[in-house]
């Protein structure tokens, strides 16, 4: 009997690419890149200043999508 399974290694994750939340580019999210899912520790900074200033504002209209019903088509008038 042969049930020989391509299995991964469980000690050597496999590289996955996402996409990078500050430039958007593509980042390593594999325990060997400390910044994921960050590309890099510019881009983690960069987020991260980004995140900390926007606690100081008050968004100015909230991104609040009008609760319409489904079966409401928009009416062109
Ligand atoms: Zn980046």
């Amino acid at each position: 009997m042969t049930d020989q399974r391509a299995r991964p290694d469980p000690e050597e994750p496999p590289v996955r690419l996402v996409k990078c939340p500050a430039c958007g580019g593509p980042s390593r999210y594999h325990p060997s890149n400390p910044d994921r899912p960050f590309c890099s520790p510019r881009c983690r900074q960069l987020d991260l200043g980004a995140w900390a200033s926007e606690r100081f504002r008050l968004p100015a209209d909230a991104p609040q999508e009008p609760q319409t019903p489904s079966a409401a088509p928009f009416q062109d008038v």
